[in-house]
C-alpha cells in the first residue's frame, strides 16, 4: 500500500508539494486552516504579487505547471529606480536582455497549484482545518473545525504552514535540542495600490520593479495583468519618522509628498490604503533539524522564512518541493533517509539565503541609487559577457540558475575578491613598474 502523507497548509509551497507527491501514488490529505482560496478567502495582509524566476519555474516545469503559470505573468527585465527629482534610471537585472524576472498574482498562483493536485484521485484537500498540535511518533495531527476537533492519522506529516507553522511549534515542543531562532527587522510593511489608467494601461513602465530607494526604508513596486502595481512601503516600525509617529491623513501625504512626489499623483486611494492596509512584519526562522525520524518534516517557510529582498522565499519552497520528491523516490524504501538527505541538502543553502536577502535589503534601499553601485552593476554584466560561463553576477546565480545559493554565494565572494582586489593590485603595480624605471634613470 502507498505510503499515506498529511500536509499541513496548502499555501503555495502545500499545494505544489500535494501535486508532486499525488504524481508518485501517493495517498494525501492537504489541511488548510483558511477557507477556499477559489471562494474569495485570499490570503490576507501578504504579498499580493511575487516575483518567480529560474529556480520556481523549474519546479513548476517538472510538474508541466509553467506554461499555465506564466501565460499571466508579467516580465520584469530590471529595475527601474525612482530619485527624489522624479528621475528614472533603469537598471536590466542581466547582460542578457530576454533574462526577466516574472510578476505573478498570489491568489492565482495559490489556485493554480490546489487545482493541480486535486486532479490526482488520490489527493484529498480540506479547508477550514486549522492545526493545533501534532503527535510526533504516531504522525498524528490534531485540528480544530467548526464542528470541534478532528484528528489526521498518516504515516507522515509534513509542515507546508508557513512561517508561524504549528508542526514546527510541536517539533519544537517535543524533540530535545531542536535548534530555533527568530529574528524580526525593524522595518515593516505595507501594501499600497497604483491603479490602471484611464484605459486600463500601466501609468508606468510594465516591464520592470520599480524601487524608490531611500537610503533607511524604500518603497517597490511590481505590475498585475490588470494594469494595476501593487507597492510595498519597507519603513522603520519606530523612530522620528516612522510607521508609529505617521498617524493622520496630513502625516501620510506629507511623507509621501517629500519622498515619493512622483507615485503620488498616481495614488489616488493613497490614504484609505494606508489606514486600511495592515503593517506586516518581517521576519527570518532558522531551525533544525527539520525532521522527526520518518515521521515529520518541515518544508517551505515553516522551516527556512526569510525576508523578501531577494524575491527567492517561494522559489526556495518550491525548490524544497523538487529535492524532496527527488530524495523520496531515491529511497523509496526509507523515508527516514529521504527526509535527512533532504535536509542536508536544503539546510545550507536556506541558511545562505537568508543571509543574501538581508543583504540585498540594504542593496536595495542605499546603494541603488548610487553611481558607484550602478557603475559595479555594468562592470559585472560586461565581465559576465566578456567571460560567459566563468563570471556570473550573484544576482544572476541566484535568479537565473538553479546553483545552489550556499554555493552562489561562495563564488561571488571570491569572484569579488580576485575582480575588486584586481582594481586595486592592478594600479598599484603599473605605479610601482613606473616608480622603479624612474629610479633606475
Ligand atoms: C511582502 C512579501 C513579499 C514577498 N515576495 C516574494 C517574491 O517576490 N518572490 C518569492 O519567491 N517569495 C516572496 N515572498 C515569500 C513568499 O511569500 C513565501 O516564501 C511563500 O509564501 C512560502 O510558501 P509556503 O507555502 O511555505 O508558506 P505560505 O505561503 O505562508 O503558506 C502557508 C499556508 O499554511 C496555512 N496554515 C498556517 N498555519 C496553519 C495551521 N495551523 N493549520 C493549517 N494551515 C495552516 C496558511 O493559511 C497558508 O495557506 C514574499 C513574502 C512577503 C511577506
Amino acid at each position: 500500500m502507498p505510503a499515506k502523507f498529511i500536509l499541513i497548509g496548502s499555501g503555495l509551497a502545500g499545494g505544489l508539494l500535494a501535486a508532486y507527491l499525488g504524481r508518485r501514488g501517493y495517498d494525501v490529505d492537504l489541511y488548510e486552516r483558511r477557507g477556499d482560496p477559489r471562494e474569495g478567502n485570499i490570503v490576507g495582509g501578504r504579498s499580493i504579487n511575487l516575483a518567480v524566476s529560474t529556480r520556481g519555474i523549474h519546479a513548476l516545469e517538472q510538474i508541466g505547471m509553467a506554461e499555465e503559470i506564466l501565460r499571466h505573468a508579467i516580465s520584469m527585465r530590471g529595475r527601474m529606480i525612482h530619485d527624489k527629482s522624479g528621475q528614472l534610471h533603469f537598471s536590466p537585472y542581466d547582460v542578457d536582455p530576454t533574462k526577466s524576472i516574472n510578476s505573478i498574482g498570489r491568489a492565482a498562483l495559490n489556485t493554480t497549484v490546489i487545482e493541480a493536485a486535486q486532479r490526482y484521485p488520490n489527493v484529498r484537500v480540506h479547508f477550514n482545518h486549522k492545526c493545533i498540535d501534532v503527535d510526533l511518533d504516531s504522525a498524528v495531527a490534531h485540528l480544530e473545525t467548526v464542528n470541534g476537533q478532528v484528528t489526521a492519522r498518516g504515516d507522515a506529516v509534513i509542515g507546508v504552514d508557513g512561517a508561524f507553522s504549528s508542526v514546527r511549534q510541536s517539533m519544537q515542543l517535543h524533540i530535545d535540542g531542536f535548534e530555533y531562532d527568530e529574528s524580526y527587522l525593524a522595518h515593516g510593511y505595507k501594501e499600497l495600490t497604483i491603479p490602471p489608467g484611464p484605459d486600463g494601461s500601466w501609468q508606468m513602465e510594465k516591464n520592470a520593479l520599480h524601487i524608490w530607494p531611500r537610503k533607511s526604508f524604500m518603497m517597490i513596486a511590481l505590475p498585475n495583468p490588470d494594469g494595476s502595481f501593487t507597492c510595498t512601503l519597507f519603513w522603520e516600525f519606530e523612530g522620528p519618522r516612522s510607521f508609529a509617529t505617521t498617524k493622520t491623513d496630513d502625516d501620510v501625504r506629507r511623507f509621501f509628498d517629500e519622498e515619493f512626489p512622483d507615485a503620488v499623483p498616481l495614488m489616488p486611494r493613497l490614504l484609505e490604503d494606508f489606514r486600511q492596509n495592515p503593517t506586516g512584519s518581517l521576519v527570518t526562522i532558522r531551525c533544525a533539524p527539520w525532521y522527526y525520524r520518518d515521521k515529520v518534516c518541515l518544508l517551505g517557510d515553516a522551516a527556512h522564512a526569510v525576508v523578501p529582498f531577494y524575491g527567492q522565499g517561494m522559489n526556495a519552497a518550491f525548490e524544497d518541493c523538487v529535492v524532496l520528491d527527488e530524495r523520496l523516490e531515491k529511497f523509496q524504501n526509507n523515508r527516514e533517509r529521504a527526509f535527512a538527505e533532504y535536509f542536508s541538502r536544503r539546510k545550507e543553502n536556506a541558511d545562505a539565503l537568508a543571509d543574501l536577502a538581508i543583504g540585498n535589503f540594504i542593496e536595495m534601499r542605499d546603494k541603488t541609487t548610487s553611481r558607484t553601485f550602478r557603475a559595479k552593476k555594468k562592470i559585472d554584466h560586461a565581465l559576465e559577457a566578456l567571460l560567459p560561463g566563468i563570471y556570473l553576477p550573484l544576482y544572476t546565480m541566484v535568479t537565473f540558475t538553479r546553483i545552489p545559493y550556499a554555493e552562489a554565494a561562495r563564488r561571488a565572494r571570491l569572484q569579488d575578491r580576485i575582480v575588486y582586489g584586481g582594481f586595486i593590485c592592478v594600479p598599484a603595480l603599473l605605479i610601482a613598474a613606473l616608480l622603479f624605471r624612474w629610479m633606475a634613470h
